[in-house]
Parts: C-alpha cells; sequence; structure tokens
C-alpha cells in the first residue's frame, strides 16, 4: 500500500483525467493521495478532486512560487481548515530558487501558515528550494515542530536535515530525511484518519509516501 503525499490533481493537465490516474492509482497500489493546495482562487477545485474519492484528502495553504495571488491571513486558512477533507496546511514554505529580489513577503506568508497550522492543529506541507537556512529559522521560531509536516521539494544536504530528523524507532528509514523533528506522529495523525490501519503497522509512516505519478511530479515544483 501506498500513500501519495503530493499532489496536484486539480490541475487541468490531471483534472481531466481523474478516472485513468484513479486507475493507475490501483494498479500501483496507492490507496490514498492528497491533493495539494497551492492558491485560495482555486481551492474550490481542490476540494471538488478530494471528493470525489473516498480515499483522496486535500490541504489548505498558498504556494511560495505564487506572488500574484491573493494573500491569506491566519483566520482564513484556519476556517478553510475545518473542511472535513482537509487534513493539512500547505504547500508553504520558501523558494530562493525560482524567485529572486525582496522575498520578505514569502517569509511572512510562510509565518501566516505555520501560525494558522498550530491553531488548527493540522501538519504543515513545506516546500523548500534554496532557502534552508531561513526555512529553518522561521520553522523554529515559529514553533513549526509543534504541528510536524512534510517537507517537499528539498534539495538541501544531510546536514541541513539533522536538525529536523524524527525520532522515530526506524531512525535508518530512508524517510526521517523529509520529517520535521516530532513529525512521525503528526503523520502518522494524518494517514491514521485515512486508514487507521497504518498506525499498527508502522511507526513512520513516512515510508510509505510515495508519488507515483509522473505527470503530476513533472507539474508541481
Ligand atoms: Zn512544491
Ligand atoms: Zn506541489
Amino acid at each position: 500500500m501506498f500513500v501519495d503525499s503530493h499532489c496536484h490533481l486539480d490541475f487541468p493537465e490531471l483534472r481531466n483525467n481523474l478516472d485513468a490516474i484513479s486507475a493507475a492509482m490501483d494498479e500501483n497500489q496507492v490507496t490514498h493521495a492528497l491533493c495539494i493546495s497551492v492558491e485560495l482562487p482555486t481551492l474550490a477545485a481542490v476540494l471538488e478532486v478530494a471528493q470525489t474519492h473516498e480515499r483522496w484528502y486535500a490541504t489548505v495553504g498558498v504556494h511560495p512560487d505564487y506572488e500574484e495571488t491573493p494573500e491569506p491571513t491566519v483566520e482564513q486558512l484556519v476556517n478553510l481548515a475545518v473542511h472535513s477533507k482537509v487534513v493539512g496546511i500547505g504547500e508553504t514554505g520558501l523558494d530562493y530558487y525560482r524567485l529572486s529580489g525582496d522575498l520578505e513577503w514569502q517569509r511572512e506568508r510562510f509565518r501566516t501558515h505555520i501560525r494558522a497550522a498550530r491553531i488548527a492543529h493540522k501538519p504543515l506541507i513545506i516546500h523548500t528550494r534554496s532557502a534552508a537556512e531561513d526555512t529553518l529559522r522561521i520553522m523554529k521560531e515559529e514553533g513549526a515542530e509543534g504541528v510536524g509536516g512534510v517537507m517537499h521539494c528539498f534539495t538541501e544536504s544531510e546536514a541541513v536535515v539533522s536538525p529536523m530528523r524524527c525520532n522515530t524507532t526506524r531512525s535508518d528509514s530512508p524517510c526521517v530525511r523529509c520529517c520535521i523533528s516530532g513529525s512521525a506522529l503528526r503523520m502518522e495523525r494524518i494517514c491514521a484518519k485515512v486508514n487507521p490501519s497504518i498506525r499498527r503497522t508502522s511507526p513512520c509512516v513516512l515510508s510509505l509516501l510515495v508519488s507515483l505519478f509522473s505527470s503530476s511530479r513533472a507539474v508541481t515544483g
């Protein structure tokens, strides 16, 4: 059994192909998928897609690469996260690879998401690219370890990953590379909600998170 923790099935190139994608998931034992929000104007589409399958879920958030989009507030994100299909906050984070210049707005947006996640008690989906130092600093300053989550688009070194390691019983597992400290528990919560049997089968469910959508991966960035 696999869980795709990061897909954008609402994107136009995928949305008209949901039946084929669902069939491909079945073929490859991908039993659950998390549809990631990238901006508020398209959130309705994300939720609509997530609702087409019992085991598809959603997140609420605004991507750090979306500069020209309505800025979310903490209150907005918290209210939107109440939706029964929403199990996480994001994707959020920092991206100094695709954007440059004064990116203070990106850092403020990231803080907004962490604050919302803490109030909503939901884990974070964090996109970090060429911005490891600020990502870790802001996570620490805002107490992101209180909610945990998944690091995504992660291109950093072992040294960067070390402080984020989770204390799971599988410390030798490659899954710890994308854990925030203490996040295994939170991810367990996500996946336990998705499938209660996961909690019994693996203490660190990140080892199950495998994306099999090559087309989806190509557009996520
Ligand atoms: Zn991303
Ligand atoms: Zn993405």
